[in-house]
């Protein structure tokens, strides 16, 4: 069985969230709230929007939606967060990125209120998870870690393989990774292809988070072994307990949903593998419902 079906963990841990959101509204009479600003109408922000909001109301919670137009200044929308951050009904605010090239991210970010901020991108929350010390964690790696804890791949001592440096996904899965005692290593645009090579080669666990098609397919994988003849490495099937993590998005030549890796290369060197669709995005959604809880409670500290 070596597909991780994000799918099936998702929806077993929505149902967990679902009963807690039951038991927070007997003990404190209210919902959690979660505030979704999309600005514009980027084709691909509505759809991770309305996902979102489904999400949220299956879980019992209220969603809220704050649809803006592109041509918003920035300065207005400043005083939407700002609104949202003095609303005792808004329990966690979430941005839609990208934003219009006319808005600063950062300065956007940097006004959510951090006991607020379910996507933990604030500055505070960052350091927090910096130091191990954190309310909320990014949905995409904790959810990650979620799904490998589910199927119980063990962490410590394993070598781990990030491909992607983003703040969003690459950088935070690094810290989580090694909070459970991996030895993580981190390649990026400006890795050497074949140190990539070898690097996937001799992993036990490769997270892919580049938006990259193919990043490496079976031709490397071929490339690689007339390259570098050590026996060892001759066959990739050797190490065949890799597990394989895709968090990219992208489209083949027909426009269909892919990951940065084919799922046949998936299968072929890895124990296991999230695939594209239904692996890590469901994932990603249900950590968003989490820190949404989250904050509720800790808001009502
Ligand atoms: P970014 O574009 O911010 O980062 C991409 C990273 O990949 C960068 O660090 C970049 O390196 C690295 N990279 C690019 N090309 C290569 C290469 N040839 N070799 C090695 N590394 C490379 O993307 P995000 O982190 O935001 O997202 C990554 C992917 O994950 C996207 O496809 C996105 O859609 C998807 N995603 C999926 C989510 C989900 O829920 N399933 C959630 C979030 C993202 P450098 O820093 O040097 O530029």
């Amino acid at each position: 069985m070596p597909i991780m079906d994000g799918k099936l963990v998702a929806k077993e841990t929505r149902e967990k969230i679902k009963n807690e959101v039951q038991s927070f509204y007997e003990k404190y009479k209210s919902i959690p709230g979660l505030a979704v600003i999309q600005v514009g109408d980027n084709q691909a922000s509505s759809v991770y929007v309305r996902n979102k909001h489904n999400a949220c109301r299956e879980a019992g919670m209220v969603s809220y939606e704050v649809h803006l137009p592109e041509n918003i200044s920035e300065s207005d929308l400043l005083h939407e967060i700002e609104l949202l951050n003095n609303d005792i009904a808004v329990d966690g605010i979430l941005v839609q990125l990208p934003l219009p090239k006319h808005i600063n991210e950062e300065n956007i970010i940097n006004a959510i209120n951090p006991l607020k901020d379910v996507d933990a991108f604030h500055p505070i929350n960052v350091g927090k998870i910096m130091v191990g010390n954190y309310d909320f964690l990014p949905c995409t790696p904790a959810g990650i870690m979620t799904l490998l804890d589910y199927y119980n791949i063990d962490i410590q001592g394993k070598k781990v393989l990030v491909i992607g440096r983003s703040n969003i996904v690459g950088k935070p899965m690094v810290h989580l990774m090694l909070e459970k005692n991996a030895t993580v290593i981190v390649a990026h645009s400006k890795t050497r292809k074949d140190d990539l090579l070898r690097l996937f080669a001799t992993s036990d666990i490769v997270v892919s988070a580049t938006g990259v098609r193919n990043i490496i397919d079976e031709d490397d994988a071929l490339q690689y072994f007339k390259d570098y003849r050590h026996d060892f490495y001759r066959d990739f099937s050797v190490l065949r307990d890799r597990v394989i993590i895709d968090v990219g998005i992208n489209r083949d030549e027909n426009g269909k949903l892919c990951g940065d890796l084919a799922e046949d290369f998936k299968a072929k060197y890895s124990e296991y593998y999230t695939p594209v669709p239904g692996g890590v995005g469901p994932m990603t959604i249900t950590t968003l419902l989490r820190n949404t809880l989250k904050a509720a409670k800790l808001l009502r500290k």
